[in-house]
């Protein structure tokens, strides 16, 4: 680790100066990523601007348009466990339940877990290629090991994935990410937040060097009666997705009025289709129908050797999924799920 500066800002607008002052300036919040990128060498901050004392960003707040309002730096596990998120969104506590560990969760912030970087393993390793790390130099992934890594979306320069369980269900939910930088303000939907790989794979999302996320909103529409979040990975806990799926549906009866499916673990960013969305639309809930709705959706899937299960195991994961939306109940509070 190297030497570095901390400084305490007094509020967003001061922060943004602050972190603009030295390219090498890092905003922390939670740190549970930035610290482990730190450890690998990866990153070497000249200053870290603290964020996560600034109480315009703590708060978890009800919106005139009835939707809800999370704070950048309130905590992960503080927006799981709020009496709202559990009553009126449960599809995002229980994808931000189904991530890390009790003790990271306690950590890690809500505009933090938007911000992580790819686990794939080359990306950690600073004495192999990868065009994430140094642009330009290769991606060893494509044929190497890469079990973990994209079958949609990927690029010749990069299949990584990104691995956020929360970012799975925001995405399902139509979140917008609200951002702040030096001379104004933006909104952006979730899904447009974060970027597939291209032939610049080491630009993870659209949040510019001069900007912070202040906070996401979510619309008051939360699917509460019919939803489902289910996570494969190679371990029950303190693991990522292999493939992970939140479903959100509507219905009247057995009849799919409206269907948001949003994958995780598959790709550079959370992955939806409008085209397997719309498809449900007017259709009964039944697993044929989540089965066609799957093939839509992995339709331009792409396997890399390793990883050419992965396509299966969404498919089957997708219909479950589906199944299991019609009575959340059946999703037993920490189920090890297996397709
Ligand atoms: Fe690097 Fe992406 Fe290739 Fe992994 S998949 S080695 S992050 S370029």
């Amino acid at each position: 680790m190297n030497n570095f500066d901390y400084k305490q800002p007094a509020d967003v607008a001061e922060a943004i100066k602050s972190k603009n002052d030295h390219t090498g300036n890092m905003f922390i919040a939670g740190g549970t990523n930035l610290i482990d990128l730190w450890k690998y060498n990866l990153v070497h901050p000249n200053s870290l601007i603290d964020t996560s004392l600034l109480g315009e960003l703590s708060e978890i707040t009800l919106l005139e348009n009835n939707g809800i309002r999370l704070g950048a730096t309130v905590k992960n596990a503080d927006t799981a466990y709020h009496p709202i998120i559990e009553d009126k969104y449960p599809l995002l506590s229980k994808a931000i339940l189904a991530g890390a560990s009790a003790q990271i969760r306690n950590m890690a912030s809500n505009g933090g877990n938007l911000l992580q970087r790819t686990r794939c393993y080359y990306f950690y390793d600073s004495d192999v290629p990868c065009n994430k790390r140094v642009p330009g130099s290769g991606c060893p992934a494509k044929n190497g090991y890469n079990r973990m890594h994209a079958i949609l979306g990927a690029s010749e320069d990069c299949i990584a994935v990104f691995p956020s369980d929360m970012c799975v269900a925001l995405s399902a939910l139509n979140a917008t990410v609200n951002i702040q930088g030096s001379a104004s303000k933006r909104v952006v939907p979730i899904g447009d937040f974060h970027r597939l790989p291209g032939n610049t794979p080491e630009i993870d999302n659209v949040l510019k060097s001069d900007e912070v996320i202040t906070s996401i909103d979510l619309p008051e529409k939360g699917f509460s009666k019919n939803y489902a979040y289910l996570k494969l990975r190679d371990r029950h806990s303190y693991a990522f997705a292999l493939v992970s799926v939140a479903t959100a549906l509507e219905l009247e009866g057995n009849t799919i009025k409206e269907a948001r499916i949003a994958i995780g673990g598959v790709a550079h960013k959370p992955w939806r289709s409008i085209e397997a969305e719309q498809f449900l639309c007017n259709k009964e809930a039944t697993e044929e129908n989540f089965s066609a709705a799957a093939d839509i959706i992995l339709q331009a899937a792409q396997g890399y050797g390793h990883n050419d299960f992965k396509i299966k195991l969404a498919k089957n994961a997708i219909i479950r999924n589906g199944l299991m939306a019609l009575n959340p109940s059946s999703q037993l509070p920490g189920a090890a799920p297996s397709a």
